[in-house]
C-alpha cells in the first residue's frame, strides 16, 4: 500500500533529526521510500510558546501491516530520542500517518483526523502528491532552504531495455556517443557515486573537471575525492547552487532516487546479462526521447 507520512522536528537539530528520520524510514523491512518533500519552517499549531517546527512529508510504499508499520514509526521516534509525555508538546521527532488508507482503529486513524485543519502537514504533502487538493487556511509554512530536494540531484545512466545497469562489477556497455554526454552534462558539476563504481573509473582516479564525492560506508579515503558516510552526510557537503549528478551504481541510485529531480538514461536497444538494475521511474514523467542508430536519450523529471 501506498503511504503518505508527515514528520515534524521543534527541538535539537530539527534538520538533522528529519534527515536521520527519513533515513530510517527507508530501511524499515518491506517498505520502500518513493519520495521526500521538502522541509517548511511552520509555526506550532494548536498551543503557544514552543519553538518553529520543521515539518516534512515523504511516500511510502510498504507491504507491512499499518499497526505494524506504526510500531516501527514509533520505534524510529523513540530512537531519535522522542519521550512521550503529552499530546502536542514540544518533541524531537513526530512522525505520523497522514493520509492513503481508511483506517479507524484505536492506535491509528488514517486520514489522519487533523490532516484538513493543518497547512503545516498539508503543504508538504501536497508537494509530493500533485493531485491532491485541500483548502488551505493561510498558516505560517515557508520553504525551508537547504532541503534534500533543494539539491535537485540528477540520476544519470547507461541502461539496457530491462533498465539492467551492469554485470559483474562491470558496466554493460560503452558507447562513445553515451560516454561523451556523460561527459558533456557532468562537466564543471558535481559527480556522486560509489565504491564499485569508482572501481570502474580509468586508473580508480577521480573524474576529471568535477567535484568528485564518493557515498561509502566502508572506504574512508580516496585520494583527489571528498568520502561521505551517509546520504545525510552527503547533505550535509553539497552545495544547492550546483549541479548535482548521482553516477550509480545501483545502490546509490536506490538510495538517493527518492531525492531525485532529473533522470538522465541512455537506453540501449538491447538485452544484456544484467545482475544489478536502475530503479523504477514510475514517480517520474517521460519528458523527452532522442533517438540514435541502437540506443535513445531520455530525460525525466519530477511530475
Ligand atoms: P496529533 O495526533 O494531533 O498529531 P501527536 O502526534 O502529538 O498529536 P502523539 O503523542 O505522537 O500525538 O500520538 C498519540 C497517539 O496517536 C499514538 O500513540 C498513536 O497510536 C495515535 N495515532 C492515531 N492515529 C495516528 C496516525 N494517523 N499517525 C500516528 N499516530 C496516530
Ligand atoms: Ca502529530
Ligand atoms: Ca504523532
Amino acid at each position: 500500500m501506498i503511504l503518505y507520512l508527515g514528520l515534524g522536528a521543534n527541538l535539537g537539530e530539527r534538520e538533522k533529526t528529519l534527515r536521520r528520520a527519513i533515513e530510517r524510514i527507508k530501511k524499515i523491512p518491506a517498505t520502500k521510500l518513493l519520495r521526500v518533500s521538502s522541509f517548511y519552517e511552520t509555526e506550532p499549531w494548536g498551543v503557544v510558546g514552543q519553538p518553529h517546527y520543521l515539518n516534512a512529508a515523504v511516500k511510502i510504499f510498504t507491504e507491512r501491516e499499518p499497526l505494524d508499520l506504526l510500531d516501527e514509526l514509533q520505534r524510529i521516534e523513540a530512537e531519535l530520542g522522542r519521550v512521550r509525555r503529552q499530546r502536542w508538546e514540544a518533541r524531537l521527532i513526530d512522525i505520523d500517518v497522514l493520509f492513503g488508507a481508511e483506517i479507524s482503529h484505536e492506535r491509528l486513524t488514517v486520514p489522519h483526523k487533523f490532516l484538513f485543519d493543518r497547512d503545516f502537514a498539508l503543504i508538504p504533502l501536497m508537494e509530493i502528491f500533485p493531485t491532491f487538493k485541500a483548502k488551505l487556511h493561510g498558516d505560517h509554512v515557508i520553504h525551508f532552504a537547504g532541503s534534500p530536494t533543494d539539491f535537485r540531484l540528477k540520476l544519470v545512466a547507461c541502461v539496457d531495455k530491462t533498465f539492467g545497469l551492469g554485470h559483474a562489477g562491470e558496466l554493460l556497455f560503452k558507447i562513445p556517443a553515451d560516454l561523451k554526454n556523460f561527459r558533456r552534462l557532468t562537466l564543471g558539476h558535481t559527480i556522486i557515486f560509489g565504491r564499485r563504481t569508482l572501481e570502474t573509473f580509468p586508473k580508480r582516479q577521480p573524474l576529471d573537471g568535477r567535484r568528485n564525492i564518493l557515498l561509502s560506508r566502508t572506504q574512508k579515503n580516496f585520494s583527489g575525492a571528498e568520502v561521505v558516510c551517509s546520504v545525510e552526510e552527503l547533505f550535509g557537503v553539497l552545495d544547492s547552487a550546483e549541479e548535482n549528478f548521482v553516477i550509480g551504481g545501483a545502490e546509490i541510485f536506490n538510495e538517493l532516487i527518492p531525492y531525485a529531480a532529473e533522470i538522465f538514461l541512455t537506453v540501449v536497444d538491447a538485452q544484456a546479462d544484467a545482475d544489478t538494475f536502475f530503479p523504477a521511474v514510475d514517480e517520474f514523467i517521460l519528458r523527452d526521447v532522442k533517438n540514435f542508430d541502437g540506443f535513445e536519450f531520455r530525460r525525466y523529471t519530477r511530475g
